[in-house]
């Protein structure tokens, strides 16, 4: 994997808004819904990610 590739992966893709999400583990997830209002969708080894995501 070369760096441009690298960087590339780790580049937010876009901003969204999200309900339903199965990562009871986040601190904005309550009864499997999302409250961060909205996230960032990241690429993390070639799969679309919550870049927004943070343990509780
Ligand atoms: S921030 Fe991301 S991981 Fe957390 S509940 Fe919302 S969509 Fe799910």
């Amino acid at each position: 994997m070369n760096t441009e590739t690298q960087t590339n992966q780790q580049k937010d893709v876009q901003t969204s808004t999200v309900t339903a999400c199965a990562a009871t583990s986040c601190r904005y997830n309550e009864n499997q819904q999302c409250t961060a209002g909205t996230i960032q969708l990241v690429v993390k080894n070639d799969m679309p990610a919550c870049g927004t995501y943070t343990a509780r």
